[in-house]
């Protein structure tokens, strides 16, 4: 299991981590999007939530994802951020006594607040062209504008800064309780990197602490 707050670059890692060790990311908007694509007797639930605007009720969410984990055992699996609060531990608890499987690791990549805010709120991308910037990582040559095509460029709506600081205040609100319970009660297996570095410095100190080799 992966954690991180928005911006801590923990979804990058767990795509990198899938990608050179064969893991399975689990990540529950991809469980509800499939669902609502499947149009089954859950997929019509989720929507029913989804077209409301309202989030899916957790014992809904953990429905789909006791379906999608069939052989748990036997598949490498990475869950990408999520569990998100102390209850979602709980019913993730349950589906492993259910499934009957361990989570071998619990990997926190730790970033300070005010570095994942300015990570997040510094990405642009130009409309025209598609290509992405960011103010502190990777600037265009002339402020706020395309390299390619010279278009003005533009903040994605999810980067804004009212809906990264709401999407923050979440994770300060519920991670806490969470990752204290896991450090409790599951110190061998519980890992932290800091994830104030750069990407690769972040990956290799994940490779190190899970002892995954290449
Ligand atoms: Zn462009």
């Amino acid at each position: 299991v992966i954690f991180g707050r928005p911006g801590s670059g923990k979804s990058s890692l767990a795509e990198r981590l899938g990608a050179d060790f064969g893991y399975r990311l689990v990540r529950t908007g991809e469980l509800l999007r499939d669902a609502v694509r499947r149009r089954d007797f859950l997929g019509q639930r989720v929507e029913a939530h989804v077209a409301k605007g309202d989030l899916v009720p957790d014992p809904l969410m953990f429905e789909l994802l006791e379906k999608s984990l069939t052989a748990p055992v036997a598949e490498k699996l990475l869950f990408d951020g999520f569990p998100r609060t102390i209850g979602q531990v709980h019913r993730l608890e349950t589906i492993q006594q259910h499934l009957r499987f361990e989570i071998d690791a619990y990997l926190d990549v730790a970033v300070e607040r005010d570095v994942a805010v300015a990570r997040m709120t510094g990405r642009r991308v130009c409309p025209q062209c598609g290509a992405t910037y960011h103010l502190v990582t990777h600037p265009p040559r002339v402020p706020e504008t395309c390299d390619i095509d010279g278009a003005p460029l533009e903040n994605r709506k999810d980067d804004r800064m009212e809906v990264v600081v709401f999407r923050e205040d979440l994770y300060d609100r519920n991670a806490p309780e969470m990752l204290r319970y896991y450090q409790e009660r599951h110190a061998e297996r519980y890992f932290e990197v800091d994830g104030n570095q750069a990407f690769e410095a972040v990956y290799d100190a994940a490779r190190t602490a899970l002892r995954l080799s290449s």
